[in-house]
């Protein structure tokens, strides 16, 4: 089973992509993760991936197919993947589909996760990741702290502050966006596969519960 996770920076994708990989059993890729490791090998095409990355500029669809393309063809995908950040634009989707196709595969859903850019940005201005790649738990320091200040609960690893979690660069991640969802989700709703989850701050649905709609949707296709 394949799902891609769509949705604005700071919309959840990974939180509800860790929950979904756990309770379905298929293995949670994110391109972005993808790219901040290879920013950690501190090589040329890291420090290329970083301009892009810290700019708020999404990374050329060539390398970013090609690395995700990569990823796929790794073992552990055998019974399919949750995308979250990958596609981005409408030709990563096209080039998705084939890649799926030549494997027999296909897309089941495409989950839209949407919430106001006011709201984006007092999430992301207050998020904290786990950086230790087998945890990457996320916090908030308003509705989900750490127990003790700046350190994982669950695994110990002092938490960061991504590059592009401050303020500029996430309205620039914003307006990048927003240029190029539309036809992304335009394409998905053409294939009768989008399925729009509606947030904000204040509503109640947490994790569990997104992932519960997304498991009944997937159960009655
Ligand atoms: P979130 O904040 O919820 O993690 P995000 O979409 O801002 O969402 P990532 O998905 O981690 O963050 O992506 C971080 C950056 O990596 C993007 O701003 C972009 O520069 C680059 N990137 C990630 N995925 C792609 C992609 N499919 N194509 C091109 N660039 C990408
Ligand atoms: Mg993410």
């Amino acid at each position: 089973m394949y799902i891609v996770m769509l949705g604005a920076p700071g919309t959840g994708k990974g939180t509800v992509g860790d929950l979904l990989s756990k309770e379905l059993g298929i293995v949670h890729i994110s391109s972005g993760e993808i790219f901040r490791n290879y920013i950690k090998k501190h090589n040329k095409l890291g420090q290329e991936i970083e301009n892009y990355i810290t700019e708020g500029k999404l990374v050329p669809d060539e390398l970013a197919i090609q690395l995700i393309e990569k990823r796929l063809n790794e073992p552990d995908t055998k019974n399919g993947a949750i995308l979250d950040g990958f596609p981005r634009t409408e030709n990563q989707a096209v080039v998705l589909d084939g890649i799926l196709k030549a494997k027999q595969e296909k897309i089941n859903i495409a989950v839209d996760l949407n919430l106001p850019d006011e709201e984006i940005i007092d999430r992301i201005v207050k998020r904290r990741t786990c950086p230790n790649t087998e945890c990457r738990e996320i916090y908030n320091i308003d509705f989900k702290p750490p127990k003790v200040d700046g350190i994982c609960d669950k695994c110990g690893t002092k938490l960061i502050k991504r590059i592009d979690d401050n303020e500029k660069t996430v309205k620039q991640r914003l307006e990048t966006y927003h240029e190029i969802s539309e036809g992304l989700i335009k394409y998905y709703k053409n294939q009768d596969i989008l399925y729009t989850v509606k947030l904000n701050n204040k509503s109640d649905l947490t994790t569990k519960d997104i992932v519960e709609e997304i498991k009944a949707y997937l159960e009655n296709k």
